[in-house]
């Protein structure tokens, strides 16, 4: 334990007290019996026994939970806060999640209390006004993505791959084969594979061409009659737009195959090119990445479904539609729907950031952002590709991939780079992802940030690369500046631990 100037030095303990941030959680130890963060009125009704009156099931000891004050109980939260890495700090530079600025103004607006009130339950005739908002929301992404068809209710994009996927399904079915397999290129996102996998297909993998497109000739050679369509994320997750896009639709719907987009990487694309105007027949959308509603944490997201025409039919149900007065209803009898895929409309509150943020921009402010994003990873890409490797020379949309192979030659991985980026005050970027770079470093800026927070982004990247020839070994034992330092990765994704332990008597410092 460092000694203080002793002005911070307790007396009773000689402990000295470390700055409030970097205590330890000291929630079990500042207990004591009694103590509450509540205060409630006194009881106006007979105290009834829980144990009497619900039988068995309920406990009888009383949980070994921290008894504590309000104010010992904030300050642990706030504690806690502050040991996490946000977007309001800060750049967060993962590529493939969009982590751009929430704006405020969306957060008050989903607070409007008539919005935010809005009962699930409520008729139809006493909801018009969110079924306004839904509506509007609808018909801005069918306009921003060219297709014909929306359903809002999948909570995620993953979700959205399996509702798009089941809808494929459907319609194959109904046209009295269902098939058997799903292309699915190697740049893909994860959730691509697992989502065909999931939905009962066989998934075929197709190799990347050099420009990490899609060789059109392979492709060709690969769709046959048993193929339900192709899942492509455009532009890829090397940040590469797939510019022979309508060819590879052209060749699918010979087939009788159909042409999934992943649409998470729409940020590159909103209010220049739409996915419904070059082939696409289903899509999904996160509205938690492109259009600004918060994720992390583990939600709620939103993954909107956009598709043709001939698939409307088999949309979940319920489906919003208009009465001839104007008014809006939720339809129910829909004999070919694959049925719901969520609770109620989906999680609406995305709904209304999303919309707040979309009207907010307009056209030319979305298309202004796109545009922003994608210059911000061309200049991040233009001012270290002298440093890092640039394994696609392809143009970069709105990330660049480079891979640690010239820093790999000195010891230094990826993840290193990143662990040490931390050190400068950022959020590391996606590591080692998309598989087929190896030793990935995948940076995606988006259009939040100043030129002045790129400089410095860029200017840590290029002193961890120097430091990687000078003092490797700093970079490799990185993080230096954090609570904690290298966590024995296996080990806490094997056997984390998750929750507080008593010390054992006589253990205790
Ligand atoms: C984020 C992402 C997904 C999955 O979206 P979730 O909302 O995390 O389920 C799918 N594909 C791509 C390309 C992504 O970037």
């Amino acid at each position: 334990m460092a000694t203080g100037s002793g002005v911070a030095g307790s007396a009773n303990t000689g402990k000295v007290r470390q700055h409030p941030t970097q205590n330890e959680g000291l929630l079990f130890e500042r207990s004591s019996p009694g103590k509450r963060a509540y205060k409630l009125p006194p009881l106006d009704v007979p105290a009834v026994d829980a144990g009497e009156l619900l039988g068995r099931s309920v406990r009888r000891e009383r949980a070994e939970l921290p008894e504590l004050s309000e104010i010992e109980l904030i300050r642990h939260f706030t504690r806690l806060s502050t040991w996490n890495y946000a977007i309001d700090l800060g750049m967060y530079p993962l590529g493939s999640c969009t982590m751009k600025y929430n704006p405020r103004v969306n957060e008050f607006v989903a607070r409007i209390e008539g919005l935010a009130e809005a009962h699930p339950y409520r008729p139809d005739g006493f909801a018009q006004g969110i079924l306004e908002v839904i509506e509007l929301l609808q018909r801005c992404l069918l306009e921003i993505t060219g297709m014909d068809a929306i359903t809002l209710q999948p909570a995620a994009g993953a979700h959205g791959e399996f509702t798009g996927i089941l809808l494929t399904r459907a319609w194959h079915e109904s046209q009295g084969n269902a098939r058997k397999k799903i292309l699915i290129p190697d740049s893909a996102h994860g959730t691509n594979p697992a989502t065909a996998a999931f939905s009962g297909y066989l998934v075929e993998n197709i190799k990347s061409n050099a420009e990490g497109g899609i060789d059109l000739d392979v492709l060709a050679s690969r769709v046959d009659e048993d193929t339900a369509a192709l899942m492509l994320t455009n532009p890829s997750t090397l940040g590469v737009f797939e510019s022979e896009i309508h060819k590879i639709a052209d060749i699918l719907h010979a087939k009788g195959a159909l042409l999934y987009m992943d649409g998470a990487n729409m940020n590159a694309l909103v209010g220049k090119v739409r996915p419904g105007d070059f082939g696409v027949d289903v899509m999904h959308l996160n509205l938690h990445k492109t259009f600004s509603t918060p994720h992390g944490g583990g939600g709620p997201g939103s993954g909107p479904v956009a598709c043709k025409g001939f698939l409307e039919p088999f949309l979940p149900v319920p489906v919003l539609v208009r009465n001839q007065d104007g008014t809006k209803r939720w339809e129910y009898d829909r004999p070919q729907s694959i049925g719901r895929v969520r609770a109620f409309y989906g999680n609406t509150g995305m709904f209304i950031r999303a919309l707040a943020y979309i009207l907010a921009n307009g056209p030319d402010g979305l298309r202004q952002t796109t545009e922003d994003a994608v210059l911000n990873a061309n200049y991040i890409r233009r001012k270290l590709e002298d440093v890092y490797e640039l394994p696609y020379k392809t143009a970069s949309m709105h990330e660049v991939v480079f891979s640690d192979k010239r820093q790999a030659a000195r010891g230094v991985k990826t993840g290193d780079i990143a662990k040490r980026l931390i050190d400068y005050g950022f959020h590391p970027y996606t590591v080692s992802f998309p598989l087929i770079v190896h030793g990935a470093l995948m940076i995606e800026p988006t259009e939040s940030e100043s030129r002045e927070e790129l400089d410095q982004f860029i200017d840590a990247m290029r002193r961890i690369a120097q430091e990687v020839e000078e003092n490797p070994e700093l970079v490799k034992t990185a993080p230096h500046t954090t609570r904690v330092s290298r966590l024995d990765e296996v080990q806490a994704a094997r056997k984390p631990v998750l929750r507080w332990k008593k010390p054992e008597a006589g253990t205790e410092s």
